[in-house]
């Protein structure tokens, strides 16, 4: 006979605020005020000093030093010096980390760099629920290189047995932006390897999130997100891993002039400079990786297995609540129940997700809507307490009970969800 769970308590929320030791983190970010905010893993929350760092490039960096700042304020090796950081947290090795242009920008970059270490190889195998922007990326690829390639598509489950000889790369997102699925990330690797495919990684939903040792799996290549989990700000800078044994022989084809041997020698042709620098491609963006690197040095600070922990709590105790008090309410917990395979958000589904999140939005509750029907909230454990979640699980209660989410006001679809 199993037991009935016992049924979750206010009380046990407020213990378990006493008791976490990331509680200290939380005044370090700026949150205002009657918000509930459990969509970092859109959008991170904005560390206090931010606001000071940014100021203090835009009016003394840059309006006393102007260009004189690339040498004496070290903003030529901000990628460099970033990446090292952000390297940290996902269990890179020195020089094999970088921070540079977009996600998808850096997608394109490192897919076309794995194709032509493959050159013998045609497929290209990613997951059809993949975050689109993956997908579309790898289709203007395969469009550009004359339709000699193919993108391949396979369900999460069935991807073990699609890696085959046919595959240059294989390019998984490590956890699924939709239902939170987290692909065990060494296991994959070694099956890619093992059909002599490269592995590209995208960890958007992974760092400053669950603990990464790409060094330890052996991952080739990797990109990932700066304004998510590592609450670099909106638009903020993303970063790529080339694993060091690659960096001679990879080339990228946005060949600028930052990563040439030697920019400022300004000559007509291009060479690759040494190292990971070569995946560079025009001037950096000062001002936003400002703002970054206060997110990734507050990230730094915090033990990442603490932040695991209390993230998979929270996750566990969001979904146990959301089916204890809104039983019978039509909501379905599609993220994974096993802590080894969830990352750091909870999914649930709903017929009417849509006005239902507008009006959690509308009472100060903010996840976001992943068409069709997912409402989707995220975990931040630097910033989120236990009683935030009790206390948004009591609002979208009262917000199905009192029927609050059919008003009119709740039904119009904005341009970003
Ligand atoms: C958020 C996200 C992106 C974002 O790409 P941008 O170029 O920053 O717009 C890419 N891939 C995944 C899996 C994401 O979750």
């Amino acid at each position: 006979m199993t037991a009935r769970p016992s049924r979750l308590k206010h009380s046990a929320f407020e213990a378990l605020d006493r008791e976490d030791p990331l509680r200290r983190f939380r005044e370090r970010f700026d949150l205002p005020e009657g918000v509930i905010y459990l969509d970092g893993n859109s959008l991170g929350a904005m560390p206090r000093q931010a606001a000071q760092r940014v100021n203090q490039a835009v009016t003394y960096e840059w309006g006393r030093g102007l260009v004189r700042s690339w040498n004496q304020h070290g903003w030529v090796d901000l990628p460099q010096r970033l990446g090292e950081k952000i390297g940290r947290l996902i269990g890179a090795r020195p020089g094999e980390t970088l921070v540079a242009d977009s996600t998808s920008v850096n997608l394109f970059k490192l897919l076309a760099m794995a194709l032509r270490l493959r050159p013998d190889r045609r497929v290209i195998l990613s997951e059809s629920a993949n975050f689109p922007t993956d997908l579309y990326i790898a289709e203007g690829l395969v469009d550009l290189l004359g339709g000699r390639h193919e993108l391949k598509l396979a369900a999460a489950e069935a991807m073990e047995d699609a890696i085959n000889e046919e595959v240059a790369v294989v390019m998984l997102s490590h956890i699924n932006y939709r239902t939170g699925r987290m692909y065990d990330l060494p296991r994959l690797t070694a099956r890619a390897h093992a059909a002599g495919a490269l592995m590209l990684w995208d960890l958007a939903h992974s760092a400053g999130a669950v603990p990464l040792d790409l060094a330890a799996a052996g991952a080739d290549l990797a990109v990932g997100c700066g304004y998510k989990y590592l609450n670099g700000g909106p638009g903020a800078p993303a970063f790529l891993y080339i694993a060091q044994r690659l960096h001679d022989r990879v080339s990228t084809p946005l060949s600028g002039w930052f990563g040439h041997a030697r920019p400022f020698d300004f000559v007509p042709h291009y060479a690759p400079a040494q190292g990971i620098a070569r995946a560079l491609a025009g001037t950096p963006p000062i001002l936003s990786m400002a703002a970054l690197e206060v997110g990734v040095d507050l990230m730094l600070e915090a033990p990442m297995a603490q932040i695991r922990a209390k993230s998979l709590r929270q996750s566990e105790l969001f979904a146990a609540l959301i089916e204890q008090e809104l039983e019978g309410c039509g909501f379905e917990v599609v993220s994974p129940r096993e802590a080894a395979q969830r990352g750091s958000q909870a999914c649930i589904r709903h017929a009417q997700a849509w006005p239902i999140m507008q009006a959690l939005i509308g009472h100060g509750v903010i996840g976001d809507f992943r068409a069709p029907d997912i409402l989707r909230f995220g975990f931040t454990p630097l910033y989120l307490g236990y009683r935030e979640l009790w206390d948004a699980v009591a609002v979208l209660k009262e917000i199905m009970i009192t029927g609050a989410w059919k008003q009119p006001q709740f039904q119009a679809r904005v341009k970003v969800t």
